[in-house]
């Protein structure tokens, strides 16, 4: 097999070659060469591939799968959100979860598994949870879905405790649920995820992070944590639980006790945004002497959507304080290691989107005012390699440059359209209007090819 005239914006070898023919077998590079295609013929570009590095599966689709109505497909119709609030959005999904069923969960599931392979996507962490509700039906279905999935997808699979494990009336059957399963399930599990902010009280929370923390050291496991998942004005000495979390895993010696690859994720962290820049830089030298394993996941489209709603009681109900994690600026200001995630798609935390993870990077452009070249590169990073060494899934040879023997499987292929095709006068003939070209990661980020133009290397 070949493709030829392929622009590499990875490769640091010859860069002053720009377009390159490459032959392969069985995936397996066999020769590449300077490209002899005419330079008016469209190039392709050879990308690495994008990761979900924090999706839900379980929850995707509840607002826009709009079920055949049958005993196995639930209807869902009546929790559209009305209020679109964060306690609404956390009760209708509640509410959704009593009425899961295997084949609803295994139809939704490939839904999105099957759009994002097809955007590009060659893995992700399959958050699933695990509650008084839902028993472990949503993990046997992820389950099976990762093994019908597995030629295509790299899944990981975090089994996730949305609902409080140290208050409320449930906590005491969610807790022990999710022993057993982990004990159960052993190795199919990847990931313990939890999320202290839904715990009624601060304590709780910090209950919730010291068990999470002995627990993925006990079962081998990487950890994930939904945080400080708030714009509450800050108190001092009272700290964003984000501190609490690297104290915690210091008393318990994580980088003593844990497996070498197992890696520590804190998703949404939008409260550390209130930080003075001052505190803001002591967090980043803490986690970086720390020398833990600490990967931040900005959520945008989520936290937008959550975070920052009209204050009504004053006189300017427009203005609208958002926020979410600067993920480009944690990683050039400030040296953390970082990337972004879908979260949620069709669902009452986040009605709206497709799930693609280049249109999310894309909007990254705005909602971080990133609009440099190299902010793109960042960008793309965030929903690719950077986004899989957050949840430990990056290999060295990534890294290097396309050669002879390089493994080209599951890179990502975009394709350029020589032309712009419209109906002629009359709607008789067709006019070609020669087409921009994309050539590098800026035309990519800044205006996202269609999927129809995006493929897999197989
Ligand atoms: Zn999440």
């Amino acid at each position: 097999m070949e493709i030829n005239n392929v622009i590499i914006p990875c490769q640091k070898s010859n860069a002053d070659i720009s377009r390159w023919d490459i032959r392969f077998q069985d995936g397996k590079v066999s020769q590449i060469r300077p490209s002899e295609r005419p330079a008016s013929e469209p190039p392709k570009l050879l990308l690495p591939p994008l990761c979900h590095p924090h999706i839900h599966l379980d929850k995707a689709y509840l607002l826009t799968c709009n079920n055949p109505i049958s005993e196995s497909h639930p209807n869902y119709s009546d929790l559209i959100p009305e209020t679109g609030s964060f306690e609404e959005a956390l009760l209708n999904t509640s509410r959704a979860k009593e009425r899961y069923t295997e084949s609803d969960l295994h139809l939704r599931g490939s839904q999105l598994l099957a759009t994002s392979y097809n955007q590009g996507v060659t893995s992700l962490r399959a958050f699933v949870e695990i509650d008084h509700v839902t028993g472990t039906r949503p993990l046997d279905v992820a389950l099976q879905l990762k093994s019908e999935f597995s030629h295509l997808l790299e899944i990981q699979i975090c089994v996730f405790a949305q609902d409080p494990l140290f208050s409320t009336a449930h906590a005491e059957t969610n807790r022990p649920l999710l022993t057993s399963t982990l004990r159960n399930y052993g190795p199919k599990i990847q990931v313990l995820g939890t999320t202290p902010y839904v715990e009624k009280s601060r304590e709780a929370a910090l209950l919730n992070i010291d068990w999470a923390i002995t627990t993925a050291l006990h079962h081998n496991l990487h950890l994930d944590f939904h945080l400080d998942y708030n714009l509450d004005e800050l108190h001092p000495p009272t700290q964003p639980l984000t501190f609490s979390v690297i104290q915690l895993l210091q008393k318990h010696n994580w980088l003593g006790q844990a497996d070498k690859s197992k890696t520590i994720v804190l998703g949404h962290c939008t409260q550390l945004t209130l930080l003075p820049n001052s505190e803001l830089r002591q967090l980043a030298e803490i986690v970086i002497q720390s020398g833990l394993p600490i990967h931040f996941v900005g959520l945008p489209t989520s936290d937008l959507f959550m975070m920052g709603r009209p204050n009504t009681a004053t006189a300017c109900a427009q203005v609208r304080p958002r926020a979410t994690l600067n993920v480009p600026s944690m990683i050039k200001d400030l040296g953390l290691s970082a990337c972004i995630g879908v979260n949620n798609v069709g669902n009452a935390f986040t009605p709206f989107g497709s799930g693609d993870p280049l249109q999310m990077a894309s909007y990254g452009v705005g909602i971080y005012q990133a609009g440099t070249v190299s902010d793109a590169t960042t960008l793309y990073g965030c929903v690719s390699l950077l986004a899989r060494k957050a949840i430990g899934l990056h290999r060295d040879e990534e890294d290097g440059d396309v050669a002879e023997g390089t493994s080209l499987r599951g890179m990502l292929l975009i394709k350029n359209e020589e032309n712009i095709k419209i109906p002629g006068p009359a709607w008789e003939s067709e006019l070609l209007i020669p087409a921009r070209q994309r050539e590098g990661f800026k035309d990519v980020i800044w205006d996202p090819p269609g999927v129809e133009l995006r493929s897999i290397i197989n």
